[in-house]
């Protein structure tokens, strides 16, 4: 027993679902780091740098980013100083392959998720909610025609992701409707409850 204990987190849900409004309470109450590919990018974006450019069409249209480049940026983050205490991430994995490697990268290192919190929401509300937050934050990414490609790329390869992770038994499924307050009381009492026992132990 070296290492200081860790808590590594995932929270994943379709876009819209409120994922990095509940990403911010989770890392403030675990005090980890946030690894958001989306803001990752983002800044990359704003910043104008070589990245950004490279990434800057595909986020606009509501694609993907290619799994290899997105994987170097995460596995270059996880070797950040201040993962020592864990880390949350948030629309990272996104993919199969995201998963695999995350898998491996954390392997090498012996470290493995503790658990992934899934925010449910159905898509006629995300929907909505996405156009509203278009109108205030004026998001390049939040057009309707760009919003249904993201659900729909979220249904394709995302959502397969769920069952993965529920056949490890590490997944927890979140009812996404309602305040946001009630939604991370709801996240607080089932991550306790799944990590209680590795504390504890
Ligand atoms: P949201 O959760 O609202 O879909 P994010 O901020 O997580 O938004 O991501 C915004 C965009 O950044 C995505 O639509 C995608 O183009 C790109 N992106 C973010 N994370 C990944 C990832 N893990 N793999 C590929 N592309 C990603």
């Amino acid at each position: 027993m070296t290492a200081a204990p860790q808590t590594r987190l995932l929270i994943i849900g379709p876009p819209g679902a409120g994922k990095g409004t509940q990403a911010s309470r989770i890392v403030e109450r675990f005090g980890v780091p946030w690894i958001s590919t989306g803001d990752i990018f983002r800044a990359n974006i704003k910043a104008g740098t070589p990245l950004g450019q490279r990434v800057s069409q595909l986020i606009e249209a509501g694609k993907l980013v290619p799994d290899e480049l997105t994987n170097e940026i995460v596995e270059d983050r996880l070797r950040h100083e201040d993962v020592s205490s864990g880390f949350l991430l948030d629309g990272y994995p996104r993919t199969v392959d995201q998963v695999h490697a995350l898998d491996r990268v954390l392997e090498s290192d012996a470290r493995a998720l503790d658990a992934v919190v899934l925010l449910e929401v159905d898509t006629d509300e995300v929907v909505a909610r996405l156009l509203k937050r278009a109108e205030i934050e004026g998001r390049v990414d939040d057009t309707e025609e760009v919003i249904r490609h993201r659900q729909q790329v979220y249904a394709e390869q995302t959502q397969p992701l769920v069952e993965l992770f529920g056949d490890r038994g590490i997944l927890i499924a979140v009812d996404g409707l309602g305040s946001v307050d009630d939604v991370s009381d709801r996240i607080f009492a089932a991550l306790d409850a799944k990590l209680e026992p590795k504390t504890a132990a």
